[in-house]
């Protein structure tokens, strides 16, 4: 099999780029990029670029929506904020026009990543890339907007916050490419969000199942589904940083590589988005979590984790979290439809909630990583209220405030910090 060496000068290759908000924050920013982009047309490699809107763009268009309707219609919604990338990916090909490199940049509809019809959070289905091989071919850097494509019916469509990192993996996986680099603000995956811990380490690899674990539990420095196209289609992913000229960033590994880095954590992510709701006095009957959960579901919410405590007096107490933006909504639904019929005694939730995750393959081999968590998190008097593990995770919610000060106690205590 034909393997490319990253670095390598005299190997031609086809990359998939994205660069991301910050990246193309400005138009020297942008054109800093087609000055990154000229080089490696210059060692004669085939570019596919795809941009994200300038940053803060996205957030703009979506305030202005909510100015005129405060629930906006997610047609419209999408019609407008992929409007953001729109302007990007225009300026870059003039960018690299001023450069003297053939360049062309295509909408999502234009290339025709055709999407399901689930406006606002759509899922790439398939990818037409015809034109853009034949592009190529002609000697074209092809730029591409992130974050949007287009449903049977031909509406505009996005992909979620985020969603330009999945265009990105899902085309660099349609054209077989040999190398997708996601350009970003940071040099590479860290073991926590730099910005929390500035003694967070760059890792050099993570495997894909970490990083599907991280993208999850609220690492958002790339999209959980740009990382689930990784894992199914085998692309070779990579993330890098657009304003360094060195450095391999950090590259997504399958554990059946063999340069993998051991170590029993590789990380810890956190999230802020999630509300958690109680529901007291609930009967102890079969059937019972499905009276809860199914109107719930039945409402698009999703539900993360789940508690049900072991019952005494015939009743217990069901625990949940939900995404923060749907808590109000959720407990709507609980107090109209659910409590009356189930005869529970009452709901409470709250929304100043965090969850803390440690992930790491290793875990599967070393026993006593959850003690560790939790003796920590107790020696900080942090108080845990719910638990949830897998064979590669242990998440707790903690109160908000306590959230930073968690994440930075647990890098200290698992060796993760870059003094060490
Ligand atoms: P872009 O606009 O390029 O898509 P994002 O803001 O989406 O960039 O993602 C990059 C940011 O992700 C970084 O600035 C960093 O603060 C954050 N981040 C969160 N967790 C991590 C992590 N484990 N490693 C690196 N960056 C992280
Ligand atoms: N512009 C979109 C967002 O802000 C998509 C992206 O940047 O990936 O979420
Ligand atoms: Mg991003």
């Amino acid at each position: 099999m034909f393997q490319f060496q990253a670095r390598s000068v005299n190997s031609v290759a086809l990359f998939v780029q994205k660069y991301g908000g910050t990246s193309v924050g400005s138009t020297e920013r942008i054109k800093n990029v087609a000055r990154r982009i000229a080089k490696f047309c210059a060692q004669g490699h085939e570019l596919v670029v795809v941009v994200s809107a300038m940053s803060g763009e996205t957030n703009r268009l979506i305030a202005l929506a909510k100015e005129i309707q405060s629930n906006p219609d997610p047609r419209e919604l999408d019609v407008m904020v992929s409007t953001g990338e729109q302007v990007t990916i225009a300026l870059l090909a003039m960018a690299l026009m001023e450069l003297n490199i053939r360049a062309k940049s295509y909408t999502g509809a234009q290339v025709r990543i055709l999407t399901n019809n689930a406006h606002t959070k759509a899922r790439i289905l398939k990818i037409d890339e015809d034109r853009i091989r034949a592009d190529l071919k002609a000697g074209y850097v092809v730029v591409v907007a992130g974050f949007q494509g287009i449903d049977e019916a031909n509406n505009i469509t996005t992909l979620g916050r985020g969603g330009s990192d999945t265009t990105g993996v899902a085309l660099a996986a349609a054209l077989k490419a040999d190398e997708c680099q996601i350009y970003t603000d940071v040099n590479g995956i860290y073991t926590t969000d730099p910005r929390i811990v500035p003694e967070a380490r760059r890792l050099k690899t993570i495997t894909f199942e970490e990083m599907l674990e991280m993208a999850s539990l609220g690492s958002k420095v790339l999209q959980i589904r740009s990382v689930e196209f990784a894992g199914k289609y085998r692309v070779k992913l990579r993330v890098l940083s657009s304003f360094e000229e060195e450095g391999d960033g950090t590259l997504i590994t399958f554990e059946d590589d063999d340069n993998m880095e051991q170590a029993v954590i590789s990380g810890i992510a956190f999230n802020r988005d999630e509300a958690k709701i109680t529901i007291l006095g609930v009967p102890d009957h079969p059937g019972i979590a499905y009276q809860i959960l199914g109107p719930v579901a039945d409402a698009n919410i999703d539900v993360d984790m789940i508690i049900q405590n072991v019952s005494h007096d015939g009743t217990t107490d069901f625990s949940f979290t939900v995404n923060r933006g749907e808590f109000i909504n959720t407990m709507n639904i609980l107090r109209d439809k659910i409590l009356p019929h189930i005869g529970a005694r009452d709901v409470i939730g709250g929304d100043k909630i965090a969850k803390v995750s440690v992930v790491g393959v290793g875990m599967r081999s070393h026993a006593g990583i959850a003690s560790k968590m939790f003796r920590v998190l107790a020696e900080e008097g942090i108080n845990i209220q719910m638990i949830t593990t897998s064979e590669i995770k242990i998440s707790v919610v903690v109160d908000e405030k306590y959230m930073e000060l968690a994440v930075r106690v647990l890098h200290k205590a698992f060796d993760l910090d870059q003094t060490l």
